[in-house]
């Protein structure tokens, strides 16, 4: 069942998402060769520790619980890695994913960082991914349900000769870091059932997924990362919304 948010339980949603925006530019300041995605994660933990936030990654059940407040992943890394004493390389395409709660309420966001220079596909990955972001954002004030906002997602990453990672997807959120509705960055026959109304008092992450190469994806042998199969870079861009009387709102862009 979708819990539609009030104006004020929106308004204490973007004070959990300014910390999630704090934590993105502190980790953009930090990011270059040399750092360990493992320094990455502990300065956003120092952060929600000063903020007196909680973060919503660590202790995610799954088969280790997830050890980290940040999920990170480079290269051909999709999502949900964990960071560690992997060094950040000049070259590298870096996801950071990171959430928390404030007073009751939580913030989601992810971006795609270059460590230096990244190769021209990289780059264009970004570009498109980004994009992608942000087409969803502006028609989810547009349009009347998410399929109609997915559909154009889903046409604009295709027409870029990039695919759409279809095994993961986004989600509402809420005093819950997932809640329904699943909000899939494509359209599929079976997603057409889950489609939903976009009426104000709506809150979604919403994540849309961009592989350079096929859209198959594995999970690794540390039972969180997921990587692409064919080893091409991958990029990921995340925003908590909300849909409003006046528009969507992103909360994770620390305005
Ligand atoms: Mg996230
Ligand atoms: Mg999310």
């Amino acid at each position: 069942m979708i819990s539609l948010k009030r104006p004020s339980e929106i308004e204490a949603m973007r004070a959990a998402g300014r910390i999630v925006a704090e934590a993105h530019a502190l980790v953009k300041g930090l990011i270059r060769p040399g750092i360990t995605t493992g320094e990455l994660d502990r300065a956003v933990e120092d952060l929600f520790v000063q903020r007196g936030a909680q973060p919503l990654f660590k202790g995610v059940p799954g088969k280790v619980p997830f050890p980290a407040v940040c999920c990170i992943s480079v290269n051909d890394e999709v999502v949900h890695g964990i960071p560690g004493d992997r060094v950040l390389c000049e070259g590298d395409l870096v996801k950071v994913d990171t959430g928390c709660r404030l007073d009751g309420w939580c913030g989601d966001s992810a971006w795609s960082y270059p460590v230096g220079e990244v190769s021209p596909v990289c780059q264009r990955l970004m570009e498109v991914g980004q994009k992608n972001l942000e087409l969803a954002i502006a028609e989810m004030g547009r349009k009347r349900r998410w399929s109609e906002v997915a559909r154009l997602m889903e046409a604009e990453v295709r027409q870029a000769g990039f695919s759409v990672v279809e095994q993961f997807v986004g989600h509402g959120i809420g005093r819950r870091m997932h809640e329904d509705p699943q909000v899939p960055n494509f359209v599929g026959r079976d997603w057409l059932r889950q489609d939903f109304e976009i009426v104000p008092g709506l809150v979604l992450a919403i994540e849309p997924m961009v592989n350079a190469g096929t859209k198959e994806v594995k999970i690794l042998a540390d039972h969180w990362t997921v990587a692409t199969r064919d080893k091409l870079p991958s990029v990921h861009f995340e925003h908590t919304v909300a849909m409003t009387e006046r528009g969507p709102q992103v909360l994770t862009d620390g305005t």
